[in-house]
């Protein structure tokens, strides 16, 4: 359904808790029902209602897909069922010959589909340095259909300038796919810097909470809507209405949960990087990383993602076996802090070379800062790298 653009002079915060339409059709609840349904009585046999069979649309997850659509600024948005599903949905515009760029640090799922999945279909990937606007340029080739681009990346949190991409792209004819997870529209439209269709894992930040998996989709235009609504239908990777609603739920206090998040993380990222137990720090609001001032134009924030380096792998495990409030578990963007070991977990899936040259050492840690207090975060911090070295001294 293309949105109507009625919210678009108000500020975000507004937007967010406004995106979601309030029908009268639905006798104006505040919050769109949940249509646990899966077919829809037809009442003419001439004029087929507005929804037929939940596969092809449900009331919950079009209310999602409204919302998501006007606050990336799209035509239209798309509810699946993870964000992998949204991600092969979105893949599933090329075809057999066709041929796909990629950010080299790709999130290791996407990964593991254009490198292990789709070359059956004989679509071919390539991953490039996409911070490097001449790379990408160098590498298209005439068969090149998609530059698909993660900014920030993970977990190296490397920044491509998507305008300067998606012109680049424009220029060949290549559409533009940008999975933008970690920012959320709240911190960066890419569709606004000239990105043709955004993807997300609603299971992170979107969604906040740690209790359910989705993926969305907006499109720029109406041409590239339809092709993916005739996707989205005929793959049939759809989200159930329960978990749209949690969706939108979550959508509702997505800013006041960005700025906490990042505020603490960027509180926490310097901290850290001047402890001498830590070897490096990766975070875009640091002045020294090297996407800082590109950071700075395209988004409104440096998000709540930190990635760190210790010294060995000893230290890494008493680290991890000391700290106590982050969950040691792959996600990101809850309420819970996350502390993810990238080698073993999100990157697992990519060979152990591969793995290195993206800079997923067996050193390296992501934290993904949660709405605790900083001070609570902080102190486990500083116990954790304090015992992680006294049991193997530097
Ligand atoms: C988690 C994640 C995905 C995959 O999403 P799922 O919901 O787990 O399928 C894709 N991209 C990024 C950047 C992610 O963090």
């Amino acid at each position: 359904m293309p949105v109507n653009a009625k919210t678009s002079t108000t500020s975000f915060g507004t937007k967010l808790v406004h995106a979601e339409s309030v029908d009268e059709n639905h006798f104006g609840a505040l919050s769109t029902p949940i249509y646990q349904v899966s077919t829809f009585h037809q009442f003419s046999f001439d004029e087929p209602g507005r929804f037929d069979y939940s596969r092809s649309g449900n009331p919950t997850r079009e209310a999602l897909e409204d919302a998501i659509a006007k606050l990336e600024g799209g035509y239209a948005g798309f509810a699946f069922s993870s964000g992998m599903a949204a991600i092969s949905s979105v893949l599933c515009l090329l075809s057999a010959g066709d041929h796909i760029l990629l950010s080299a640090d790709i999130y290791g799922g996407t990964y593991r589909a254009v490198t292990r999945l789709f070359p059956r279909f004989g679509i071919k990937a390539e991953f490039v340095d996409t911070t490097n606007v001449n790379a990408v340029e160098s590498a298209i080739l005439p068969e090149t259909r998609m530059v698909f681009l993660e900014t920030p990346s993970n977990p190296q949190m490397n920044i491509t300038d998507i305008k300067a991409v998606s012109e680049v792209a424009k220029r060949h004819g290549i559409i533009t796919v940008v999975d933008n997870t970690f920012m959320t529209p709240y911190l960066q439209q890419p569709l606004q810097l000239g990105a043709d269709v955004v993807v997300h894992s609603a299971t992170k930040y979107i969604g906040g909470h740690s209790d359910v998996v989705g993926g969305l989709v907006v499109a720029a235009t109406a041409e590239l809507a339809d092709e993916i609504k005739f996707i989205q239908n005929a793959f049939g990777a759809i989200l159930g209405p329960q978990d749209s609603w949690l969706m939108l739920r979550g959508l509702k206090t997505l800013k006041v949960r960005m700025d906490q998040h990042q505020k603490t993380a960027h509180s926490l990222a310097l901290w850290l990087k001047n402890r001498p137990e830590v070897k490096h720090v990766y975070y875009p609001g640091l002045p020294e990383h090297p996407g800082h001032e590109l950071a700075l134009q395209q988004a409104t924030g440096f998000g709540g993602i930190i990635s760190f380096v210790l010294h060995d792998i000893d230290q890494v495990k008493n680290f991890v076996n000391n700290i106590k409030i982050p969950a040691l578990a792959v996600s990101l963007g809850a309420v819970e802090s996350i502390l993810t070991y990238p080698a073993r977990m999100s990157h697992a899936s990519i060979p152990e070379d591969k793995r290195i040259q993206m800079g997923v050492t067996d050193t390296l840690l992501r934290l993904s800062v949660g709405l605790e207090d900083e001070e609570d975060l902080l102190n486990d911090l500083e116990q954790a790298l304090t015992s992680a070295v006294l049991s193997t001294p530097l």
